[in-house]
């Protein structure tokens, strides 16, 4: 017989939800988050909604056993990235032990996971050793949104479980960034007579010395035990008009990826200092724009969560070490900023999220939702 959460992964993927972000064409998670409230409701559960944008709410399912207990949050995104040229992104479709369709690695597949946990749970209340929210999120593919307004509820959440396709791994550690523009000045004039005019290019080439030689050397020794380092890497340079003119600007694009322990704001602004100081010295004027800051996830490996997560994956004969990831999530949102224990976990590779042909390992998605189960069952805070 088909598992339940397969089930419920055909629905979901067959529900258009790209991201608003992503243009023309875009539905949002409006649908997804009636279907989500109508299958809890049918089950017996309680429904919240909170609105986040225009018509863009999280839906908040909640679940209290018997007896008190701690409050696990169960959460994944509703939103998908653009549809892009895959053929029928649209249909779900089996083959060779994969289910195809738009979403179904990133991150339907965690959600029907525990959606199946959460019917499973309303039937027997009594086998959960905790109580649980499962949080349906808005806005996570463009500016976290959805789990930044879900802080702001002020749930008495005691740990996370972050639904991401991590292959079924355990992750309690991923790098977050620090990213902004350095736009250099300079003063245009006709490269005929070039020392009338003051090379934007040519300084900036001494700026992106300073943060090479100088910056990311130093950062070898911020690491953190399962991500490795942190790091900067110059992305993007643009300057000039035309080759007869000395060029008046130029503007670098720079990713610095945190650790976790450092706080993405306190890094950018100590950066900025930094630069400022090096331009007053070397005088190069130069202005630092901020683009994006996002938190990185560090949850101690000695936290109740992690020991539950490892401890249920390998009841389950499941993998249990406790990984590092390189990419973002939900989780350091509520680690960072609400203080929540959390780890991301979930069926599917972040190879196949975002990708031409999207699919996510049937097996894992069944793996997926045994897991939060027995999570449920095991953790008691
Ligand atoms: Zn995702």
């Amino acid at each position: 017989m088909k598992h339940r959460a397969l089930a419920i992964l055909e629905q979901l993927i067959a529900i258009q939800s790209v991201n608003p972000h992503y243009g023309d064409g875009a539905a949002g998670e409006a649908e997804v988050a009636r279907y989500i409230e109508r299958l809890c409701e049918r089950a017996g559960l309680s429904v919240m909604r909170q609105p986040v944008i225009e018509g863009r709410d999280n839906v908040i399912v909640r679940l209290n056993t018997p007896r008190p207990g701690p409050l696990l949050m169960l959460e994944a995104h509703m939103d998908t990235v653009s549809l892009g040229s895959m053929q029928t992104p649209l249909v779900p479709v089996y083959r060779d032990g994969r289910l195809y369709g738009r979403g179904a690695c990133d991150t339907k597949g965690s959600l029907a996971a525990m959606l199946a946990a959460m019917e499973t749970f309303a039937r027997e209340p009594e086998a959960l050793g905790c109580d649980v929210a499962l949080c349906a999120t808005v806005d996570e593919e463009h500016a976290f949104r959805g789990p930044l307004k879900l802080l702001e509820l002020g749930l008495p959440v005691a740990a996370a479980v972050v639904g991401e396709p991590t292959g079924l791994r355990i992750v309690a550690a991923h790098k977050g960034c620090a990213r902004f523009a350095v736009h250099v000045r300079g003063k245009a004039a006709h490269s005929s007579v070039p020392h009338e005019g003051v090379n934007a290019i040519v300084r900036m080439a001494k700026v992106i010395g300073f943060l090479e030689d100088t910056i990311a050397p130093e950062l070898a020794s911020v690491r953190d035990e399962l991500c490795g380092p942190a790091t900067l890497s110059i992305g993007t340079i643009a300057g000039g008009k035309q080759i007869n003119i000395v060029p008046e600007r130029c503007t670098i694009e720079v990713d610095r990826r945190i650790v976790s322990g450092e706080n993405p704001g306190e890094v950018l602004a100590a950066l900025e200092r930094r630069l400022a100081a090096w331009g007053g010295e070397h005088g190069v004027k130069l202005e630092v724009e901020p683009l994006l800051l996002d938190w990185a996830l560090g949850t101690p490996q000695d936290d109740p969560i992690v020991r539950a997560a490892s401890d249920t994956a390998r009841r389950l004969a499941l993998p249990a070490d406790v990984c590092g990831e390189t990419y973002g999530s939900n989780a350091s949102k509520y680690q960072g900023i609400g203080g929540i224990p959390s780890i991301v976990y979930g069926p599917g590779s972040i190879a196949q999220a975002h990708s031409r042909e999207e699919w996510v390992s049937v097996a894992e998605v069944e793996a997926a939702a045994a897991f939060y189960m027995e999570l449920a069952r095991e953790y008691r805070g």
